[in-house]
């Protein structure tokens, strides 16, 4: 049995846990771990024997090259297709994705739907069990993270004085196709100066000056698989402001790693790097969760934050990313990609985390 055959039994065996009769799987990243496709316009329904996958005439060529499941080729709305294969198969009770099926095909296939069928939303059956990666996941995934390093190494030889926040992403992201990404895993983060206190900055015009902190938050996208990072550089000899709050956020890192391990829930990482930044008087200054899961999204289960107490299992990967950030002075934030080990974890990242001075 192939990895996705696998996937697709573990889904149809449990419906009957869910209490429903079959699945429609909505998530582009669900239906591209159960089937292997990537277009843009497919949908999947799961029942406990089989699983149907739809997709419209621009797809038959390559869907018929490579999908296993019973596939269909669909010249009407795709949802249409799928109402009849519930017609057809006498299929009463269907799963939905509810943050995926969007409100049109859900009024539509609510409409379309034999008496005495039903819709029933059940969020995170397939997103479950993408939590956990197989070998050849991990494989794509250390892939990702070292093509992605690659690119931060090549693009810092190059940065000086005077360059733009905006080159410098155009750098990351040349660099990182150049080497292998198909894509940049999410619009790459470049902040210089007091922008850095913008967890989420967009590259700007704005030019490197001496003293200057500069942010750079990136990940590739290879084989489908993502990366994240995030490292900081200083324009100059480092103050002691600066210096301090670089150490308290990699202090803060470091304990969140030293924390990840099998049987750990998700919210004690995240408290292990909370606390470390309380003792430096930072806590308020942190004002994300200190990571996510990563695969085919960049952003997956488990997050790594106060209020998520879903335990670690290994052959989880997760980002550790805390940070501070002070608002007209300044941000730090350090993001590694680990992989959850069965006796503890292993950075993935193999970039250093000394604090560069440029
Ligand atoms: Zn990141
Ligand atoms: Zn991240």
């Amino acid at each position: 049995m192939t990895e996705l055959e696998q996937r697709r039994r573990t889904v149809q065996t449990a419906l009957a846990g869910h209490k429903i009769d079959a699945l429609l799987v909505s998530s582009p990243a669900n239906i591209r771990y159960l089937t292997g496709y990537a277009g843009s316009n497919g949908l999947a329904l799961v029942t406990p024997s089989e699983t149907h996958f739809f997709t419209d005439p621009r797809y038959a060529l390559e869907a018929s090259a490579t999908i296993t499941c019973k596939l269909h080729i669909a010249k009407r709305p795709l949802i249409e297709e799928v109402a009849g294969i519930v017609k057809r198969k006498k299929l009463k009770k269907i799963g939905v994705e509810p943050a995926w099926l969007n409100l049109d095909q859900h009024q539509k296939l609510k409409d379309l739907l034999p008496l005495g069928a039903s819709l029933k939303p059940l969020p995170g059956i397939v997103d479950t069990l993408r939590m956990t990666k197989s070998q050849a996941e991990i494989d794509h995934i250390r892939k990702s993270v070292r093509v992605n390093s690659e690119a931060y190494a090549r693009t810092l030889r190059r940065v000086r004085l005077g360059m733009k926040e905006r080159d410098i992403a155009a750098e990351l992201d040349y660099q990182m196709r150049l080497h292998g990404a198909e894509k940049p895993a999410f619009d790459t983060i470049v902040a210089a100066g007091a922008r850095t206190a913008l967890p989420h900055a967009q590259p700007t015009d704005k030019r490197l000056e001496e003293n200057d902190l500069l942010l750079i938050d990136m990940g590739a996208c290879l084989d489908g698989y993502m990366s994240d990072m995030t490292r900081m550089a200083f324009l100059g000899p480092p103050t002691k402001r600066v210096k301090t709050l670089y150490d308290a956020v990699l202090e803060a890192q470091m304990a969140a790693i030293e924390a990840v391990k099998p049987g750990v829930t998700a919210a004690r990482v995240d408290g292990a790097a909370r606390e470390v930044l309380k003792r430096r008087g930072l806590d308020r200054q942190f004002v994300h969760s200190t990571g996510h899961g990563l695969g085919l999204e960049i952003h997956e289960s488990p997050r790594i934050g106060k209020k998520d107490h879903t335990k670690l299992t290994a052959g989880m990967v997760i980002t550790i990313e805390p940070g501070a950030y002070i608002d007209s002075f300044g941000g730090v934030r350090i993001e590694d990609t680990v992989l959850v080990t069965p006796n503890g974890c292993e950075i993935l990242t193999p970039t250093t985390k000394e604090f560069v001075h440029l």
